[in-house]
């Protein structure tokens, strides 16, 4: 097959819904749809001593959260699919706003019992940065939902994007029939206890088809007069109009009954964009070129507890990687030779041949790799728009056993790689400072140090308020900043020097002394 023709039958996406709507259940019907897994597994959660795949860490399963992102690579019809888990829980918004980076579309999925809720405000408009594609899957129709129509008006008010309904109900809760596909002109009806498997699924052709009457009783003649108002008011599905983010294809189904998510998939190879452009800071690099360019959008340290090492998730821009191929890395000005990249299959990996762009490859990292970095064939490039922010919460953290020193940092500055939380180290003392974007983090990385590092370590209050990354034109202006201020200086765990303010009137007032001082509220990497 030609560069092109793998490239272009490729599709990357993630799933943006609020907690509790029924990502992980979705996730695994499409990965079972990719025959990735032979039989979905049972949802996670407390009651099941089952997980999902893409669930693997501990901590997740205590919770009964994703913390992590994960990705997955199936086939789809003649498409290659790869699904970027995104953590759902609020505190990981950071996490998730750069797997967004690194998707050409996302799914939306909304419980059809509660609409349009916070976390899919919030992330819609992370996505509307990049204008990305949007799909709408409308979920749990085997329950009692919201009125359709009303949904749909819910999501273009709300949202502010139009909604082009692709399937539609008939009847909902123990009464669900079905969906009546518009484009197809056909009624595909839903059968229960269907849940783990495929099977077929029964079609019938045709609205006014005598045997839909048959099938559906007096739910046929309602669906026919629901569709004229439907369609007078709703509209019609528009390829130009999805692309630039304005319209959202919709779906209806149910991920727990395994209903509806292959028409969504059908949608989504058809429709969503092959692998997009990315731009640096000289030049947009299209999927269409042939040399190799690729950004780092996050870092999972020790994924597999057997294999104790850190891998950096790279998403291939344009070009193909190949096994044991030399690649640039711009940021260090060094050549690396990567012979096993690493790719994730529902949760298992295997080493990879080749990898084309649109696809997530891993990288192993013993420390060189930082969130943002940028790899080449050679072309000093670097992406843009993948930035840290400025963690919001603070906490000194104190080991029990105070040998271990060594391992807190070490284990501290691997976690901060990750870029879920960021270690600071005032200049005159040796306390260690984690600042995070969420509380939740906080508990997170004290787990974390107890099961891959073996260190104990507790938490203090410490004085700090807010954070802010520093430069100056000129190293002179950073130095009065470091002769006034030196007791609010510190390193973060890429050694870069940040302010660490007590209040925010303290922040401002050292600005205004500092007029050339930059404080930065995100660092780009
Ligand atoms: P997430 O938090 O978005 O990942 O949501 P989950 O996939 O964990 O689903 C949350 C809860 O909703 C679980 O108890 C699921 O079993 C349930 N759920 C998911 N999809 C459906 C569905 O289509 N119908 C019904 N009745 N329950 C569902």
């Amino acid at each position: 097959m030609t560069y092109q023709k793998e490239v272009d039958k490729r599709r990357t996406f993630a799933i943006i819904s609020h907690p509790d709507a029924g990502k992980t259940t979705i996730t695994e019907k499409v990965l079972l749809f990719g025959n990735a897994l032979q039989t979905a597994g049972t949802v996670k959660g407390k009651k099941s001593g089952q997980h999902a795949k893409s669930d693997w860490m501990e901590m997740e399963k205590e919770r009964g959260i994703s913390v992590t992102t994960s990705v997955m690579q199936f086939p789809y019809g003649d498409n290659l699919v790869n699904l970027l888990d995104t953590p759902g829980h609020e505190d990981f918004s950071e996490d998730t706003y750069r797997t967004l980076t690194a998707v050409d579309s996302c799914l939306m999925v909304i419980d059809s019992a509660k609409g349009v809720e916070a976390r899919t405000i919030k992330l819609m408009e992370v996505t509307r940065l990049r204008t990305t594609p949007i799909i709408t899957f409308m979920n749990k129709l085997d329950r009692d939902i919201r009125d359709p129509l009303e949904l749909l008006d819910e999501v273009e008010d709300v949202l502010n994007i139009k909604c082009a309904p692709i399937t539609w109900p008939i009847g909902m809760g123990k009464e669900f029939k079905g969906v009546y596909h518009l484009l197809r002109d056909e009624t595909i009806l839903y059968q229960t206890g269907q849940g783990h498997t495929i099977q077929d699924s029964k079609v019938i052709k045709g609205l006014d088809n005598p045997e839909l009457d048959e099938a559906i009783g007096s739910y046929a003649e309602e669906l026919r007069e629901m569709l004229e108002l439907v369609q007078g008011a709703s509209h019609e599905f528009d390829q130009e109009e999805f692309l630039r983010g304005e319209l959202t294809p919709v779906f209806f189904g149910t991920a727990l009954g395994n209903f509806g998510v292959d028409h969504m998939l059908d949608g989504l190879t058809e429709w969503a964009p092959k692998p997009q452009a990315r731009q640096t800071h000289d030049r947009e690099v299209s999927s269409e070129e042939s040399k190799f360019t690729g950004f780092i959008f996050k870092i999972q340290a020790n994924m597999d507890p057997k294999h104790r090492d850190r891998i950096a998730f790279c998403r291939i821009v344009s070009g193909k990687y190949e096994k044991g191929m030399k690649l640039h890395q711009p940021r260090i000005g060094k050549d690396v030779r990567i012979s096993d990249a690493v790719t994730f299959l529902a949760g298992d990996r295997s080493v990879l041949e080749e990898a084309y762009a649109g696809d997530i490859i891993g990288l192993h990292n013993h420390g060189t790799i930082q969130i943002g970095d940028t790899f080449t064939s050679g072309e000093k490039l670097q992406f843009t728009g993948i930035p840290n922010f400025a963690p919001e919460l603070f906490k000194r953290i104190r080991l029990r056993d105070p040998l271990k020193q060594k391992q807190l940092l070490k284990g501290l500055i691997q976690l901060s790689e990750e870029g879920a939380v960021q270690v600071f180290r005032p200049l005159i003392n040796n306390d260690l400072i984690v600042g995070a974007v969420g509380v939740l983090q906080f508990d997170v990385v004290v787990a974390r140090l107890k099961a891959e590092y073996n260190v104990d370590a507790l938490y203090e209050h410490v004085n700090v308020t807010t954070a802010r990354w520093v430069s100056a034109k000129e190293q002179k202006h950073l130095d009065e900043l470091r002769r006034k201020s030196e007791v609010n200086l510190a390193l973060d765990g890429g050694d870069n020097l940040t302010y660490i303010a007590p209040t925010m009137v303290n922040l401002s007032i050292t600005q205004e002394r500092h007029p050339d001082v930059t404080f930065h509220q995100t660092r780009e990497h």
